[in-house]
């Protein structure tokens, strides 16, 4: 048995972390109270995911699960990328970052509103390496937003071979075809190989 605590103080993501990777014979702690936020300074997802979990093993001496995601949009060259919480500023809301989004892309055509998600998931074990899983989902950014579901920038994101927005989708589809479902499912493949679990 294993147990890990999570960077993560929300709950929500806690949840899918533990339907996913039920099958592990593993126990998922949330983020100690005492145990401050980590200033995410890094320019890369795993750079950040990794900053989180290693803060984590310091402090807890426990493994640690953390993870960083960002939505990558080609005609913005990569951008909002690492950024994707702060995109409209330190304080922004979800509804500001859409709203700044398709404003920047309100010139671009469909066929050139071409994004990818990704997330990386950093599982790091006191003493040894890190392990370092990701997941993406390619799509199109919509010219407005769609759905009450979800979150983020999921009212103007629809999915490859989709015609609905992420936010349109049950919390099950979204899972099963999501970034931080592959990135999720990939994880627990490595950590079942792991020798010690
Ligand atoms: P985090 O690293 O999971 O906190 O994600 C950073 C930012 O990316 C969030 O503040 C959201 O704006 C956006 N984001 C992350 N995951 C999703 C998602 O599944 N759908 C839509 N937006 C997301």
């Amino acid at each position: 048995m294993t147990t890990f605590v999570l960077a993560t103080a929300n709950a929500h993501k806690a949840n899918e972390m533990r339907a996913v990777l039920a099958d592990l014979d593993a126990t998922l702690l949330p983020r100690p109270v005492d145990v401050p936020d980590v200033d995410e300074t890094e320019d890369t997802l795993e750079g950040n995911a990794g900053l989180k979990a290693r803060a984590l093993v310091e402090a807890t001496g426990y493994p640690a699960l953390a993870d960083d995601t960002g939505l990558f949009v080609s005609a913005l060259g990569g951008r909002p990328g690492v950024f994707s919480a702060r995109y409209a500023g330190d304080e922004a809301s979800y509804e500001d970052n859409v709203r700044k989004l398709l404003d920047e892309l309100r010139d671009v055509p469909l066929e050139r509103r071409g994004a990818e998600f990704r997330t990386v998931i950093v599982a790091e074990f006191p003493g040894e390496g890190p392990f370092v899983v990701l997941g993406t989902l390619k799509g199109t950014i919509t010219v407005s937003p769609r759905g009450d579901r979800g979150f983020g920038y999921d009212p103007v994101f629809v999915p490859e071979d989709e015609n609905r927005t992420l936010a349109e989708m049950s919390p099950e589809e979204k899972n099963a075809i999501s970034h931080r479902g592959k990135a999720l499912r990939a994880l627990a493949v490595a950590l079942a190989k792991r020798p010690s679990s």
